[in-house]
C-alpha cells in the first residue's frame, strides 16, 4: 500500500495520488506532510504539517488521531494555514463529542514567513503557495554556527582565546534541508526562490502530458510537467521528489513519460513518488 523512496539522507514513505489522497512521512524529521490517508505506520510523527484544507490533504486527520490514541502517543503539533485553524479546530471539537474521546493537538496556525522550532537542531518556515483555497508550503532547515570568514585562517588556540574573551567569531547560517510544495501554481518557485536551493524539494506534478492541458492545470492551480521542463536548468537541489500525480496516468506511464521527457540534468536528480508499476494504491 505504501510507497517508500530515498532522497539523500531522507526517507519518504506514504501515498500520494492527486485529488485522492496525499500523506508523506519523513521519519528522519519526525514529520508527516498532509493527512489525506491514514496507515498504521504513518500516524506516529510528532509533527503534522497540513498544506491546505482540501479533503485529499486533511480527510484522514481524525483517523490519524484515532490511531495515535490507540498507540498511546503524545498529542502532536499540528501546523496548518492560519485561515483554516479555527474552523478545523471547531470541527474537531464536534468530532470529539461524537466519539466521546478527545482529539487533542497543539494547533499552530501559520502564515508565510512564520518560523517554528521543531527540535533542538531543526526549524520550520512556512512559505506561500498559490492554490484555490488558503494554503502554505513548509521548508525545514537547520541553523548552524559557522566561523566568520575573516577568522578562518586563525589557529585553533587563538580562536578559543578570542571566544573566551567574548569576541563574536561566529555567524548563524541556515542549511535548507527539505521543502514541501503541493497544490500550487509553478509560480511558487518565483515567490520562494530558495526552494530551488533546498537539499530535497518535494514538489507536486499533477499532470504529465496532453491529457490535461496546461490551461486546465493552471485553472485548478496545479503544476504541469511542461512547466517543470521549462525550468529544468533552474533546479539546484540534490533531489527533486515529484508527487501528487493524477490518476489520469498509471504509475507505469508516470515513470516512462518522465524518463522520456526529462533532460538528463534534471532526470539525474529526480525521484518519482509513484509505485514501480501496477496500480495506484487503494
Ligand atoms: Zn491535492
Ligand atoms: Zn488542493
Amino acid at each position: 500500500m505504501l510507497t517508500t523512496v530515498k532522497a539523500g539522507p531522507y526517507t519518504i514513505r506514504g501515498v500520494s495520488v492527486g485529488g485522492v489522497y496525499t500523506s508523506l512521512h519523513v521519519p528522519e524529521l519526525d514529520c508527516l506532510f498532509d493527512a489525506g490517508i491514514v496507515a498504521r505506520t504513518l500516524a506516529g510523527a510528532s509533527n503534522l504539517l497540513v498544506s491546505h484544507g482540501h479533503a485529499d490533504h486533511v480527510g484522514a486527520l481524525p483517523a490519524i488521531f484515532g490511531v495515535r490514541g490507540l498507540l498511546g502517543q503524545a498529542r502532536p503539533r499540528l501546523f496548518l494555514p492560519e485561515q483554516i485553524r479555527e474552523p478545523l479546530q471547531t470541527t474537531f471539537e464536534h468530532l470529539s463529542q461524537i466519539q466521546r474521546y478527545p482529539l487533542e493537538a497543539d494547533w499552530v496556525g501559520v502564515k508565510p514567513g512564520d518560523e517554528h522550532q521543531l527540535r533542538r537542531d531543526l526549524w520550520l518556515r512556512a512559505f506561500r503557495t498559490h492554490h484555490t483555497v488558503p494554503s502554505v508550503g513548509y521548508q525545514l532547515f537547520r541553523k548552524v554556527q559557522k566561523l566568520r570568514s575573516e577568522y578562518r585562517e586563525l589557529p585553533g588556540k587563538e580562536i578559543a582565546e578570542r571566544r573566551n574573551a567574548g569576541e563574536d567569531l561566529f555567524q548563524t547560517v541556515e542549511h535548507l534541508e527539505l521543502a514541501y510544495a503541493t497544490d500550487t501554481l509553478i509560480r511558487v518557485l518565483d515567490t520562494s526562490p530558495s526552494l530551488l536551493k533546498t537539499r530535497v524539494l518535494i514538489l507536486e506534478c499533477s499532470f504529465i502530458d496532453e491529457r490535461k492541458s496546461l490551461a486546465a492545470s493552471r485553472a485548478g492551480c496545479h503544476i504541469h510537467l511542461d512547466e517543470i521542463l521549462e525550468r529544468a536548468s533552474d533546479f539546484e537541489n540534490e533531489h527533486v521528489v515529484l508527487m501528487h500525480f493524477s490518476q489520469i496516468s498509471s504509475p507505469d506511464e508516470v515513470h516512462q513519460t518522465l524518463a522520456r521527457r526529462c533532460p538528463k540534468s534534471l532526470w539525474e536528480r529526480l525521484v518519482l513518488f509513484a509505485p514501480e508499476g501496477g496500480a495506484w494504491p487503494g
